[in-house]
């Protein structure tokens, strides 16, 4: 991912989402001339996924692959956009565990960043003290306005954003944070910008009693 500074090799468009493409369709050979860096656009193109037939042969990709990394490696830092972190990853989560993404950012860096998990998951973008007191929830199980009255701004904002009226998300609490979505599957891409600098921390929760295997892509973008 760093040699391709998280950019895809053929459309070569920063601050996407990218995706592992094994150039000969053999997914279990991640040799280094078998994988190329592709934006989830350009992937579709190249699988044909998306109907349209194969853009590209095998032959061209890697092509691309090798000019691309070539150009990455001989440019500095300025010279094509990098991320400042980043991280692609497949992994488990267990059933009713949760994954946590920590991202120090700047005010006006923006969090690219989508996700491909096998069953729902809910994401959500929050400071990490939340992330820790949320964790311990089950201890002091104060759900919602046990006659505290005044100061229970915190449940009722934006609960209904979605279409997630089937009924038991309510014995979901998701920590305060500044962004979320629930029953995520399969990755549009996500964007979010800090308003302040901080430590974020990109929180993944698996409800199900299954374990859930997803992949994570995301890169931190400096702002401007
Ligand atoms: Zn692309």
């Amino acid at each position: 991912m760093a040699a391709n500074r998280h950019t895809c090799c053929l459309c070569q468009q920063p601050r996407h989402p990218v995706e592992k493409h094994h150039i000969n369709g053999d997914p279990a050979d991640n040799a280094w001339d078998n994988l190329a860096v592709l934006c989830r656009n350009c992937h579709g193109l190249v699988t044909g996924k998306n109907n349209l037939g194969t853009s590209y042969t095998p032959g061209e990709v890697l092509q691309y692959k090798i000019k691309w990394e070539q150009r990455c490696a001989e440019a500095g830092e300025d010279e094509i956009d990098s991320p400042i972190a980043e991280v692609h990853e497949t992994k488990l989560i267990e059933g009713d565990e949760h994954e946590v993404y920590p991202f120090d950012m700047e005010a006006g860096d923006e969090l690219v960043f989508s996700i491909d998990a096998s069953d729902c998951l809910d994401i959500v973008i929050c400071d990490e003290e939340d992330v820790d007191e949320w964790a311990d929830r089950d201890d002091d199980d104060d759900d919602e306005g046990d006659g505290e009255g005044e100061d229970d701004e915190v449940d009722d904002q934006d609960d209904e954003e979605d279409e997630d009226d089937d009924g038991d998300e309510d014995d979901r609490p998701l920590p305060e944070g500044y962004w979320h979505k629930t029953n995520v599957i399969t990755g549009e891409e996500y964007r979010f910008v800090a308003e302040e600098d901080g430590r974020y921390v990109l929180l993944l929760i698996n409800w199900d009693e299954e374990a859930t295997e997803v992949t994570v892509d995301a890169a931190v973008w400096k702002g401007g």
